[in-house]
């Protein structure tokens, strides 16, 4: 089957492409490996979306995404995406069971956080276990929080936090931070900020919320327990690049360079959203990215085709 621009992946940036894409008349596919929506549908309470004085559910918003995209005639395909090629400008894309062709390709992969991998984690992730204080921060009010990590974003998300959170414990697993010097000396100073050094995290324990951290110190050896309301997770992000093949460009993080048209090293093919090189990974971030590929991908097929009809 052919199109003119297909979508890998169907997060904020992948919905957003196909709105413009399909509403500017191109034959337009997003292709899905999970469900609709990415990684955001965790999310109970979006809050920081423009166009919506209440919160909306993650769920809700990108459904109203999709709903619009379709009302544009996007075609949805719940398929992953296992190999890109190329034949001259022309893009083949292969599933496990079909071949599609493609003007051109935009990749909207996203990425997602590292994970701690210690008990109780997975289950209260969205009830006090998050990777995101942009996000979730505000639902903290007057709590008490603690952030883990020691390099950036851990540090920056965990000054973000003092603004909501009476009380924010930093966990590092070693006895100085990877931060800026500049961010380091403002979260020292910081009268809210706890930091726990040497430490790390072995269970976040609670039934229907986080209730407590247990916690071993790697020097003393001793282990104790910390009750919290949240914890925010800070120990990377990675990209969801597996299905990137050697020629597509990417950074020494494994995230997709590309320049401000989000055209990527490969003639036709853009990136979108959080699986690109970026200073943040935000919903409203991934969709306005998403709008600039989709019209950067629809004037590139204009230069490069004779027509749409090729
Ligand atoms: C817990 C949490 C809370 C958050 N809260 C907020 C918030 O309140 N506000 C905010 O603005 N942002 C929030 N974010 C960030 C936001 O979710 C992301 O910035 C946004 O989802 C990025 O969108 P994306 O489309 O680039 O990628 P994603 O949402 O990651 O979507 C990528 C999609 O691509 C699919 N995919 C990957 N590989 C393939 C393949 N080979 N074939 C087919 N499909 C594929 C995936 O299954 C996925 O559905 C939060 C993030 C997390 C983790």
């Amino acid at each position: 089957m052919r199109y003119d621009i297909i979508i890998i992946g169907a997060g904020p940036a992948g919905l957003s492409a196909a709105i413009y894409s399909a509403r500017g008349g191109l034959k337009t596919a997003v292709f899905e490996k999970a469900f609709v929506g990415g990684q955001i549908t965790v999310t109970d309470e979006v809050e920081n979306y423009p166009g919506f004085e209440e919160p909306l559910s993650g769920f809700d918003l990108t459904d109203k995404m999709r709903k619009q995209a379709e009302r544009f005639g996007t075609v949805f395909h719940d398929e992953e995406i296992t190999a890109i090629g190329l034949e001259g400008l022309c893009k083949i894309i292969q599933t496990k069971e079909n071949t599609y062709r493609a003007k051109s390709v935009i990749i909207c992969t996203g990425a997602h956080p590292r994970r701690l991998n210690v008990p109780g984690e997975e289950p209260l992730t969205g009830r006090g276990v998050s990777y995101c204080a942009t996000c979730d921060g505000a639902l903290y009010r007057d709590k008490v929080v603690a952030v883990v990590g020691g390099g950036d974003s851990a540090i920056e998300e965990g000054l973000f936090l003092t603004r909501f959170a009476k009380k924010v414990y930093v966990i590092h697993r070693r006895d100085s931070l990877r931060a800026q010097k500049i961010i380091q000396e403002r979260a020292l100073k910081n009268p809210k900020m706890e930091f726990i050094w040497d430490t790390v995290v072995q269970e976040i324990v609670g039934d229907t919320r986080v209730k407590e951290l247990e916690i071993f110190n790697r020097k003393t050896k001793q282990i104790t327990h910390l009750p919290v309301d949240g914890i925010f997770i800070y120990v990377g992000i990675l990209p969801n690049n597996e299905l990137l093949e050697s020629r597509i460009e990417l950074d020494s993080a494994g995230f997709v360079l590309t320049d401000e048209t989000m055209h990527t090293n490969v003639p036709g093919i853009y990136a979108a959203g959080d699986i690109r090189h970026t200073v943040l990974r935000q919903v409203v971030t991934a969709t306005s990215d998403g709008a600039v590929a989709a019209w950067s991908a629809e004037k590139w097929i204009i230069e490069n085709y004779d027509s749409l009809e090729d």
